[in-house]
């Protein structure tokens, strides 16, 4: 194995069947006997110690070099807004000085954890904030792990449940950074990382249609949600212009071959009056899921400074719901908006605080390699 470059490696950025060859390596070129390899992956994995200045089996000097080196920690909060509904809003600052934001959603004894993907987002979807500040880059897997880590670290220790599920709704388009999200969900999920339930794991997309079909070869567990907000071309152009790269033809498709009834997939749809809303739209939307068999879940919109759409109540998500389940044997629910009083929609905390160039736009740019 070639030397491990100490001031950029880490180990969440190498895969998780990897672990004890890398920390075998790594501990011998910091002269370190190979037993400390394994004490190191027990703190890690088996007793869920993530920082190393807690791994209190290990010398000082040794747990030094672990937070200066494979197992530092790539982020720091910078910011943490608490909702009178309990939802918890992380803004992160990056080792690179950029923001992304997470947030903690309690329900019942639950917490979900709404992760980010990527700085900003080249989608551009025009009722998101994030889809405003286009994409600067994509997250390393360490950048998408110790969000996990940390807000379940911090929860935890406010005496909270922790993260129970995740879901990929964040900042970015998930499966625009695939080679990382995957990474990051190995991490989460194989027996030789954290062995959290695929099934606990949800990745959401706009429809990137090529990578659906990788994403569920490679974790045919995971759960999938797909971002609607129409059925009807034009005006799914106008929200989510990905869909003039990938139809929704080309999608329901997808979704029909993918179809399999262990795996749920749900469909996302942000309710914007006099946009999409209407009869027309309620039955587009019934005949898509009724292809796929899929969940429908509606939101309403809030607005944010800027915003090109009005805002959506409960009594206009209703409405919309009625007309849908008329044409839908499946379910369709309405999800009830959460954090609002601390900038709950994606992007909001982190478009406030933004600063530094962003790239120009391309809705839909090739994978990282
Ligand atoms: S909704 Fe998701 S995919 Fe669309 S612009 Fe926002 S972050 Fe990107």
């Amino acid at each position: 194995m070639k030397d491990l470059n100490l001031d950029e490696e880490h180990l969440f950025d190498h895969p998780p069947d990897q672990i004890d060859t890398l920390l075998k390596h790594w501990c011998q070129q910091q002269q370190q006997p190979a037993f400390r390899a394994k004490q190191i992956r027990q703190h890690l994995i088996d007793q869920r110690t993530y920082d190393p200045s807690e791994m209190t089996s290990l010398p000082a000097e040794l747990r030094k070099q672990l937070s200066e080196g494979i197992l530092r920690s790539p982020l720091a909060i910078a910011d943490q807004l608490i909702s009178t509904d309990g939802t918890i809003k992380f803004r992160f600052m990056l080792e690179d000085g950029l923001s992304i934001e997470s947030v903690w959603i309690p329900t019942d004894d639950r917490g979900t954890l709404c992760l980010s993907s990527q700085v900003g987002c080249a989608a551009g979807c025009t009722f998101c904030a994030t889809g405003t500040m286009k994409l600067t880059r994509n997250l390393h897997p360490r950048e998408i792990v110790a969000q996990w880590l940390a807000v379940h670290a911090t929860t935890v220790a406010q005496g909270l449940c922790g993260v129970t599920q995740v879901v990929f709704m964040g900042m970015g388009e998930p499966l625009h950074n695939y080679p990382s999200v995957s990474r990051a969900i190995d991490w989460f999920s194989s027996a030789q990382g954290f062995q959290f339930s695929p099934r606990r794991i949800t990745v959401s997309t706009v429809g990137i249609v090529p990578k659906i079909e990788q994403l569920v070869q490679d974790h045919p567990q995971v759960r999938l949600a797909v971002s609607l907000h129409s059925a009807i071309p034009e005006t799914r152009n106008a929200i989510v212009p990905i869909n003039l790269h990938h139809s929704i033809e080309e999608l329901s498709d997808m979704l029909v071959k993918i179809r399999d009834d262990s795996r749920r997939i749900s469909i996302e749809y942000v309710v914007l009056p006099g946009i999409n809303d209407g009869p027309i739209e309620a039955k587009a939307l019934a005949h898509f899921a009724s292809q796929c068999g899929a969940h429908i879940n509606l939101l309403p919109f809030h607005p944010y400074e800027g915003a090109l759409y009005p805002a959506a109540g409960a009594a206009e998500v209703g409405k919309f719901q009625s007309l849908v389940q008329k044409n839908y044997e499946g379910s369709v629910t309405a999800r009830r908006s959460r954090g609002l009083d601390i900038d709950g929609a994606c992007g909001q905390l982190v478009l406030k605080n933004l600063k530094g160039p962003t790239t120009p736009n391309d809705p839909d740019p090739a994978p990282p390699q």
